[in-house]
């Protein structure tokens, strides 16, 4: 069985989806690796930490493997270079992108979406969203804070006191409760909020204040998945106006709210954008899928009166050698899953939920129900 590594071809992307460490295990599942060269650069790990793992480096790692292993979709042109019926590992992105899983299937490849892994506790230590989203939640905090031109813990001092900054996140799955984290131990002052109520004893575990709208339509707001419902007109109304007063008093806002499948709800608009002191500072978590906040710009630091709204992109890229361990790891999780240790052979289990629920091409078709085309 041979197992490759490939280097991103998006330039912007650091990571990479197989680590020294992952090699090893690989191997020891009894895989031949090979990795593309240059593949784990960005991340700090260069091709002889692969080699003295026990990997080849060849650029045409993925041209006979079974397995690909990638951060990102792979495009057509990579396409071309990988044998039918290899299984493909990677952040696929697959909502509103019809026509790249149309290639994928055409490829005849069986292409595996990470983030559609169930939220079950088997498959934790597979959750690729958890373990990218945890490390941009910290890092939002900490490009918050090299934005600010003010510290962020309240300091006493013979010239005078510097007061605590005041720390505002919204949404708060596993991004948002790392951002509470980061910036309580910062010394910020923090509050959050969220549409599902089962957050509210979370916040408070981390020595932050919820902040939220807690009506009859609040106690129904979250899925069997733990996931966010869209919202009524009517709520968001509600929301707004709440967190409109809130936000006028703090002086970091970081937005991380998602609904899956759907774009970004709009929590912070250009008023209370300006109704923020000069100097305050908003992350935008979301700004990939559209973004939480009004005149956010996808990659830039954009400054309205005063205010810095902060749009990177790839959050927890800007982390690349952590995340693309963590990754890595999610990644060699789900590979036990497929082969059998036994006989050290490919073995999918089909009827497996992990299997059911990330699997999005197979045998030239789009086969997952969320994306399959709809027949009349
Ligand atoms: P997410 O990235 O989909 O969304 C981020 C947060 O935004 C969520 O908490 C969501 O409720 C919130 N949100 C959506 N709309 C909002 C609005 N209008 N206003 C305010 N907040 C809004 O969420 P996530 O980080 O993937 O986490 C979702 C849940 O799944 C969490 O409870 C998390 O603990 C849970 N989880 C479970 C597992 C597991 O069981 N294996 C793994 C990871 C996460």
């Amino acid at each position: 069985m041979k197992i490759a590594i490939c280097a991103e071809a998006d330039a912007a992307e650091p990571r990479v989806a197989g680590t020294p460490e992952t090699v090893k295990k690989m191997k020891a599942l009894g895989a031949d690796v090979a990795v593309e060269p240059g593949a784990g650069l960005k991340s700090g790990i260069l091709d002889a930490d692969y080699e003295a793992a026990g990997a080849t480096i060849s650029r045409d790692a993925a041209r006979d493997a079974d397995i690909v292993l990638k951060v990102r979709r792979p495009n057509e042109m990579e396409l071309t270079g990988y044998k039918k019926g290899a299984l493909v590992v990677a952040i696929m992105d697959p909502y509103g992108h019809e026509a790249a899983l149309a290639a994928l299937a055409r490829a005849g490849v069986t292409a595996f979406a990470m983030e559609l892994m169930p939220r079950i506790t088997r498959a934790q230590v597979m959750d690729v969203l958890s373990s990218q989203a945890n490390l941009a939640g910290y890092r939002a905090v900490i490009d918050a804070s090299a934005e600010y031109g003010r510290a962020f813990p309240m300091m006493m001092t013979p010239a005078g006191t510097v007061p605590a900054a005041k720390a505002f996140i919204m949404g708060v799955g596993v991004a948002g409760l790392q951002a509470i984290a980061t910036a309580r131990r910062l010394g910020a002052i923090v509050t959050a909020t969220d549409v599902r109520p089962a957050v509210k004893e979370q916040v408070a575990s981390l020595g932050a204040k919820f902040i939220a709208v807690e009506d009859e339509e609040f106690k129904q707001a979250e899925t069997a998945g733990g996931y966010a419902k869209e919202m009524s007109k009517e709520y968001q109304a509600k929301q707004a106006a709440l967190v409109a007063d809130h936000v006028k008093k703090q002086d970091i806002v970081i937005t991380t709210a998602l609904i899956p499948g759907r774009p970004a709800p709009r929590l912070i608009t250009a008023e209370m954008v300006a109704s923020m002191k000069p100097g305050s500072v908003i992350v935008d978590l979301a700004v990939e899928r559209g973004g939480n906040v009004e005149g956010v710009k996808p990659g830039e630091v954009v400054e309205v009166n005063g205010v810095k709204i902060v749009g990177h992109l790839n959050v927890a890229g800007r982390l690349a050698a952590s995340s693309s361990a963590l990754y890595a790891k999610n990644l060699y999780a789900f590979l036990e899953v497929l082969i059998d240790k036994k006989t050290k052979e490919l073995a999918l289990n089909w009827e497996d939920e992990i299997l059911k629920a990330t699997c999005l091409t197979r045998d030239g078709a789009v086969v997952h129900p969320n994306f399959a085309p709809k027949t009349a």
